[in-house]
């Protein structure tokens, strides 16, 4: 049955008010504000108003109400995506914004198969920290932890910086619940490590940036505590000498959990956004930041000794020397609007991936200033740059286009959202994406769900 009145903006609202309450239902511009631009400031659009639904029941309904109305949905988490997937686009009709942030419950620890479940709307932090309270660990980490959810962490397959130990999000998502542009509710959620009854739904919707339904409770899998770790920031004088050092400088026996890198604009941007100076004896080109598992004695590490080093061997110091790369973002943002690039590249072609691309960003005269920091051991670098308008690709492209010749991903972990549709070509085959489009079809045959985010149209 086809409801006529929702046609008309007024209706939709009061229908969504029915679902999920009065209070839930934001149309106030000024109350929408914080949900209609993403973290970068770069991405926005206007939306009809923003839903926040409590229980998987509303968030069906709200579905089904919005595929009535022929309305899109933007799923959002926390916001902190960064290609622009979790607000508006700039151009078409507003979109309803699904705010997943009251799903937040988390069950207890299940401490036989060390597992969790959550609600979609729960922070990363706040699950890392109900698995620590029963003795076990949450192995996804990143520097948005207490803002970002679990559904848009699963949503975005984030990765972070414990991949090299522990793997993606997708290594860790042992059953999903989710709900269908139609409004249909799926749970898979047994906890079974063996289960191979057809298609892994829960593996197809990690990564697919809300554009096949709307995650409302993951089950996860924990890892049992490490011992105490300990970390080293390592002055380096290339991307070479980085990997020499990640290869050679982890005594055996030691597990290297973090292989994390700052080069000196993002080490200078840190010091004057915490106002402290960096605890190494020089500057570098790089600096290169390791930790391993090794009872927190510093004797994980070896061959150090001649190189400008210091060590974090307790929490406090741990986190002293991490607060320089977990803040490389906010320092960054300092530069003002960034163009945020998040690429890959095989080790073997990290040093002249990135001397190219350097060269490239000190050549175009419009870019202001730049710097690369990320996740050096997984060959994932964050490249930014401020200075071109928000809508001027060119120098985005020449350096995906640069990553593309040397067989890297132009998107690493943070997806493709809005930001990075346009490029997908760059790394995906048309085989490849007449595959996907097909997928996103039979999921959401009206295309409500996320329009403008994976695919360009
Ligand atoms: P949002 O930003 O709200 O949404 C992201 C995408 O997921 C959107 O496409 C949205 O539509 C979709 N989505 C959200 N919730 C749902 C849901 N319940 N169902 C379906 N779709 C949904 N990312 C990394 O991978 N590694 C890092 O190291 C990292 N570091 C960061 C550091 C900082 C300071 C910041 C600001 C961001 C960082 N990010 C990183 C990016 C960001 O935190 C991740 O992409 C995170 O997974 C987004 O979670 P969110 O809840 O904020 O999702």
């Amino acid at each position: 049955m086809r409801n006529a009145d929702l046609t008309r903006p007024e209706a939709l609202v009061s229908m969504l008010r029915a679902v999920v309450g009065t209070d839930q239902v934001l149309d106030d511009p000024d109350a929408m504000t914080p949900y209609v631009v993403d973290w970068t400031r770069r991405f926005g659009g206007r939306a009809r108003c923003v839903v926040r639904p409590e229980t998987t029941d509303e968030v069906s309904s709200v579905l089904r109400v919005c595929a009535e109305a022929d309305v899109s949905v933007v799923p959002q988490g926390g916001n902190t995506g960064l290609v622009g997937g979790s607000v508006p686009g700039p151009d078409g009709p507003p979109p309803v914004i699904l705010s997943m942030t009251r799903m937040n419950w988390i069950s207890d620890v299940d401490t036989l198969s060390g597992q969790v479940s959550c609600g979609a709307g729960a922070t990363l932090g706040s699950v890392q920290r109900a698995a620590l309270a029963a003795g076990w660990e949450y192995a996804v980490d990143l520097a948005a932890r207490d803002t970002a959810t679990i559904g848009g962490t699963v949503a975005t397959n984030a990765g972070g910086v414990r991949v090299l130990a522990y793997g993606m999000t997708r290594a860790q998502v042992v059953g999903i619940e989710a709900v269908m542009a139609d409004g249909t509710v799926l749970r898979h959620m047994p906890g079974l490590l063996k289960d191979n009854t057809g298609f892994d739904l829960a593996a197809m919707l990690t990564g697919s940036e809300g554009t096949l339904a709307v995650i409302t409770a993951v089950l996860l899998r924990l890892r049992r505590l490490e011992g105490p770790s300990s970390v080293a920031l390592i002055g380096c004088d290339s991307y070479a000498d980085a990997l020499d050092v990640m290869r050679t400088a982890v005594a055996p026996g030691a597990a290297l959990i973090a292989a994390e890198v700052m080069d000196d604009t993002g080490m200078g941007l840190v010091e004057g956004l915490l106002r402290v100076h960096h605890p190494l004896a020089h500057r570098h080109p790089l600096v290169l930041l390791l930790e391993v598992v090794d009872g927190g004695t510093g004797e994980g590490f070896v061959g150090l000794e001649d190189r400008d080093t210091v060590l974090g061997l307790d929490t406090g110091e741990r986190a002293r020397l991490w607060k320089f790369r977990e803040s490389q973002a906010d320092g960054f943002a300092t530069l003002g609007i960034l163009h945020k690039l998040d690429i890959s590249i095989p080790l073997s072609q990290l040093e002249a991936c990135a001397r190219e691309m350097s060269e490239l960003l000190a050549r175009a005269s419009h870019v202001s200033g730049f710097g690369v920091f990320g996740h050096v051991g997984d060959g994932n670098l964050h490249v930014e740059f401020a200075g071109p308008g928000p809508d001027d690709d060119r120098v985005d492209r020449a350096i995906l286009e640069c990553v593309a010749r040397y067989d890297g991903s132009i998107s690493a972990e943070h997806g493709i959202g809005r930001a990075k549709a346009k490029y997908l070509e760059l790394s995906r085959s048309p085989g490849e994406i007449r595959a996907m489009r097909a997928v996103k079809i039979a999921w959401d045959p009206r295309g409500i769900l996320n329009p403008g985010v994976i695919f360009n149209s």
